[in-house]
């Protein structure tokens, strides 16, 4: 799974002049039947690839910058080619473009300030979880980090082991993933009946991501019937429901302590209906039919 062709058609698009024609190069790379790197990454995460790839010599080596709403991922095309020449494998590349998209995809892009150990750290793992389930070995995952990182941390930086440390976690939790779902079989494919659509929490009152302090994520809440959609729940218990395509928060419930043992939190959505959430994080309705897991985020 090499992709030189890629990198090297893309080594000859300088657009020194982009933020000008922010619409002339749009998700570029699907002609000719050349790899689509961007689209590969966002696969196997299961989502869209809603980023602009650009190459500019604008930056020195690659940066995920959002601009006019839109999401963009820079790199130098020198650099890229550089890495990939370091690393002896065109994976190094890949992984820097998956650790730049990490950094879009963890949120960082949307608040303010530039890097940050702990952010780089998430990017990083990002970046082996995605080259793993792509088909990359470890030391290919590392093989770009490894080349490109300082030794030392910095202010901003982690030091080189600690980041070849956090790809080795991202690409071991994938291929734990991948060894998981090759024992048990496929989950049904079947399509959720509507007429069982059980109570989808209803909106409380709507907050924008972008200008909404950092909050710390404690779980993960799948709806059977929704199985796409992204709902958690928040340091403050409050359920909050992420809208992948356009990057808002909606609050839609909150969970309350009981007093029962069996059920400790109790769902309450804006319109008072409740679920209820066992230990194990299995959730009910008032008719104990289960509706929801409550899961670890990830
Ligand atoms: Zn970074």
């Amino acid at each position: 799974m090499t992709n030189p062709r890629f990198f090297r058609r893309l080594a000859g698009m300088l657009l020194t002049g982009w933020l000008l024609l922010p619409s002339t190069f749009s998700q570029a790379q699907t002609a000719n039947g050349q790899r689509d790197v961007l689209r590969e990454i966002t696969d196997v995460v299961g989502l869209k690839p809603r980023f602009q790839l650009r190459a500019t010599t604008e930056v020195q080596n690659a940066a995920a910058v959002v601009y006019g709403g839109q999401r963009y991922l820079l790199y130098n095309p020198q650099f890229v080619a550089a890495v990939n020449r370091a690393g002896r494998t065109d994976w190094a590349g890949i992984s820097i473009l998956a650790h730049e998209m990490g950094h879009h995809l963890n949120g960082h892009t949307l608040r303010a300030g530039g890097s940050n150990p702990a952010d780089e750290l998430e990017a990083d793992e990002f970046s082996g979880f995605v080259l793993r389930k792509m088909g990359a070995s470890l030391a290919q995952a590392q093989a770009g980090m490894a080349v490109v990182s300082d030794e030392e941390a910095s202010p901003t930086h982690p030091g080189r082991r600690s980041r070849l440390t956090a790809i080795g976690q991202g690409w071991q939790r994938a291929s734990q993933q991948i060894t998981a779902s090759a024992r048990v079989a496929a989950p049904s494919a079947a399509p959720a009946v509507l007429a069982q659509r059980p109570a989808a929490p209803a909106p409380v009152r709507q907050v924008a991501a972008r200008s909404a302090a950092p909050v710390n994520v404690l779980g993960k809440i799948t709806f059977r019937d929704q199985p796409d959609e992204d709902f958690y729940v928040t340091s403050r218990l409050s359920v909050v429901h992420l809208d992948r395509d356009d990057r808002t928060a909606e609050v839609v419930g909150r969970l309350t302590r009981s007093e029962s043992l069996t059920y400790p939190y109790v769902l309450v959505d804006g319109r008072q209906r409740r679920l209820y959430i066992s230990r194990s994080g299995d959730i009910f309705d008032t008719n104990g039919r289960q509706v929801a897991q409550l899961s670890d985020p990830s």
